[in-house]
């Protein structure tokens, strides 16, 4: 593999990699430097620990030049809070030997400071989709200058509902600038939204979503049922030596809340929990927490986990089968990192064996199985889910009916959304866009005092 020699970096990128010990380019990094430096537009396919965040920081700073101009020129859009916080932090770290400023936005706190910032003038702006959007309405963020936009997990994105907020503001952006997506993986409305605001992307992929990692070791518990599947955790939980870093996931906010709450009569204060319900606040410190080794494990709802960045989990454990086979890949991918060897656990049910056929297909990899240890106790508690239901008489044709309206609603809906070229010539009337690319207004913003 090539080293960062070959993309010929400026002599402060190459300190501060090295000031990070980086010392090869992963395998995203190589394939999305020159299309990024190209300036045509890219998708890259990379799942979160893959390094895909320097993939398109490196090129992007590389290229960027002092300026004291006080409207921003690049645009990073990213699901969450806390990858707002952490894509910051890379870039303050590559940038520390630049005279780059960068600036991070989030929902949930003081609009009024993050006015004040941007009037002091920044380079590249990292923010979540809906305050960055409000900026721009109240004219604190001026985007008539964003040259390089970057959505970061888009998949996140569009499954968190963002949809039109990313519409939304791509709509106020200049129509000249170049567009780089990152997303796990491949979606419907990942491919619609490229088709209809990308200009002949390039496609940037590496290892196809579903192949196993190398350095993650698998094992699978069939288990039949919800407090069996604590039990069990329970136990694997006692041996503290080898399960000191523990992400365990769970598709529910509410179950994940249960599941705490049974694990902190055990281990008391030894264990955190994340979802979108907790406060801001109150997840970056479980994160902080998890981080630092304050606390052994940490529970967390997929698309909570999906952008954590954190080093040396021992075992990743899936408390349930995921139904979409990737989701089991975004959660094995936590641990493994920067070629460590990581473990990772999954409990099924027996209703939950067809997800796990269907993530073994996808994998085309056999997850070894475990015999439940003898010391785990059978639960024969049942959850309100797993308590058998007395149906009532269904009238089918009636069912087939209300199925087939909503469907035709739904495909009219989609029609009037896609409106394709002649809309962004409406939008390029209405805000004057310039018509040619290049530099052209790239520095012509207010100065900075
Ligand atoms: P990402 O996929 O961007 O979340 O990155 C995953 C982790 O890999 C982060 O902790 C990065 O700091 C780290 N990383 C990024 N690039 C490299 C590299 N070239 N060599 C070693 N580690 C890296």
């Amino acid at each position: 593999m090539q080293d960062f020699s070959n993309f010929k970096l400026s002599k402060q990128l190459v300190k501060a990699i090295d000031n990070l010990g980086f010392e090869k380019p992963t395998p995203i990094q190589s394939k999305s430097f020159k299309v990024v430096k190209s300036g045509k537009d890219m998708v890259g396919i990379a799942q979160t620990g893959t390094g895909k965040t320097l993939a398109y920081l490196l090129p992007i700073l590389d290229q960027l030049q002092y300026s004291d101009q006080v409207e921003p020129r690049v645009l990073i859009l990213v699901p969450t809070r806390e990858l707002v916080v952490q894509v910051v932090d890379e870039v303050k770290k590559l940038t520390k030997f630049k005279s780059i400023h960068s600036l991070g936005i989030y929902g949930g706190t003081n609009i009024n400071t993050q006015k004040n910032a941007l009037q002091e003038g920044t380079d590249v702006v990292i923010a979540t989709p809906g305050r960055v959007y409000d900026l721009i309405l109240s004219g604190a963020l001026n985007p008539k200058y964003i040259k390089k936009l970057v959505i970061d997990e888009v998949d996140v994105m569009l499954d968190l509902g963002f949809r039109y907020q990313l519409l939304n503001i791509m709509e106020l952006l200049p129509i000249k600038r170049q567009n780089i997506m990152f997303s796990a993986t491949m979606t419907e409305d990942v491919d619609a939204m490229i088709n209809d605001y990308f200009i002949a992307p390039k496609k940037v992929s590496i290892a196809v979503s579903g192949v196993p990692l190398d350095n993650i070791k698998q094992a699978t518990y069939t288990i039949p049922n919800f407090y069996t599947k604590v039990n069990l955790l329970r136990f694997l939980l006692q041996n503290k030596e080898e399960y000191h870093k523990v992400l365990v996931f769970i598709s529910t906010k509410r179950q994940a809340d249960k599941i705490f709450e049974l694990l902190n009569e055990d281990f008391p204060d030894e264990g955190g929990v994340i979802h979108s319900n907790k406060t801001q606040n109150y997840r970056l410190r479980s994160i902080k927490q998890f981080e630092n080794g304050d606390n052994r494990f940490l529970i967390a709802t997929d698309i909570m986990a999906r952008g954590l960045d954190i080093n040396n989990i021992s075992h990743v454990i899936n408390f349930d089968t995921p139904r979409f086979p990737e989701n089991y890949m975004h959660r094995i991918g936590r641990t493994g990192r920067a070629e460590k060897e990581g473990k990772s656990i999954l409990f099924s049910t027996e209703k939950e064996l067809p997800f796990k056929e269907n993530i073994e297909k996808l994998m085309d990899y056999k997850i070894p199985e475990l015999p439940l240890p003898e010391e785990v106790e059978i639960s024969k508690q049942l959850t309100r889910e797993e308590q058998p239901i007395e149906k009532e008489h269904e009238n089918p044709t009636q069912l087939d009916f209300e199925k087939g309206a909503a469907f035709h609603e739904k495909s009219d809906k989609n029609k009037k959304v896609n409106l394709g070229g002649s809309y962004r010539r409406e939008i390029a009337k209405k805000y004057k866009k310039p018509k040619t690319r290049g530099d052209k207004n790239y520095n012509k913003g207010r100065r900075r005092k």
